[in-house]
């Protein structure tokens, strides 16, 4: 039984798929979220104007707490991995031939809209059930003017569902290792630009259909009420659950752009 065991972790997809995902994740959102981070922090007199919440951030007051958070949240991570490899290895995600271009670009739309959808329903839930929201979803709401690093500012439990929901797409379609990568960073990347606090009008992500830019999450945070979805405006449109005020102010900064600062 233990040579058993000791074959599942030998197995170099222990290496592939919860090991490198986790530190790949982990990398891209750090890499996405440092800039912004540091352009929030400095904050400098050119990109105020485009500040979402015309207030300074505090980078500072949060950075220690922020950074501890995603340790220790990545540290859970691992050994929560580590613990259910032996189930994960019965997923067919997959280290073999690589798939043709359009089947990789429709998986991952697929898991986009999935991921999403089901966030919604998740952070709707953590609204709505007050132990939830008071002892795990309210670590998250600690910041009401959000930078990009608060992209992973989590209660532990919140990290590990969130991460979950992630990999429930790649395990339904047993997609290739490199493709959950690819996933994995998208996902890190709508959680760095989500925060960003800044709305450039420059920013090439407001340009994708049905995501509205870091506007949409950051009245999340300003409001405490609404536009739950992760990323994508219209389940919260269909549900009827997004916040008006964010579609005016949506509509003042893209339509009198671009520089006026009154309009925010
Ligand atoms: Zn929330
Ligand atoms: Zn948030």
């Amino acid at each position: 039984m233990w040579s058993q065991i000791g074959a599942w972790y030998l197995d170099p997809r222990f290496i592939e798929i919860p090991i490198t995902t986790l530190a790949l994740s982990l990398g891209a959102f750090l890499a996405f979220a440092t800039p912004w981070t540091l352009l929030a922090y400095f904050d400098p007199v050119w990109a105020q104007p485009y500040r979402i919440q015309n207030k300074p951030f505090d980078v500072s007051r949060y950075l220690r707490r922020n950074l501890w958070l995603i340790t220790r949240n990545a540290l859970i991570m691992l050994a929560v991995l580590v613990l259910i490899w032996p189930l994960l290895r019965l997923s067919e995600i997959h280290d073999g031939i690589l798939p043709e271009w359009y089947v990789i670009a429709s998986q991952l739309v697929f898991f986009i809209l999935l991921d999403d959808y089901l966030y919604y329903w998740l952070h709707r839930s953590m609204h709505s059930q007050k132990w939830l929201l008071k002892h795990v979803h309210a670590v998250h709401h600690e910041i009401r003017n959000p930078c990009a690093l608060a992209g992973n500012y989590f209660h532990w439990l919140e990290y590990l569902l969130t991460g979950a929901l992630a990999l429930v797409g790649p395990i339904l379609v047993g997609c290739h290792i490199v493709v959950l990568y690819v996933w994995i960073i998208i996902r890190q990347l709508e959680a760095a630009d989500g925060h960003a606090g800044y709305d450039f009008p420059w920013n090439p992500l407001r340009y994708l259909p049905f995501y509205d830019g870091p506007v949409y999450h950051d009245f999340h945070h300003a409001r405490f009420k609404g536009n739950y979805a992760g990323f994508l405006h219209y389940v919260d449109r269909f549900y009827g659950t997004y916040i008006k005020e964010y579609l005016s102010y949506r509509y003042k900064r893209w339509i009198s752009r671009p520089s006026d600062p009154s309009a925010h």
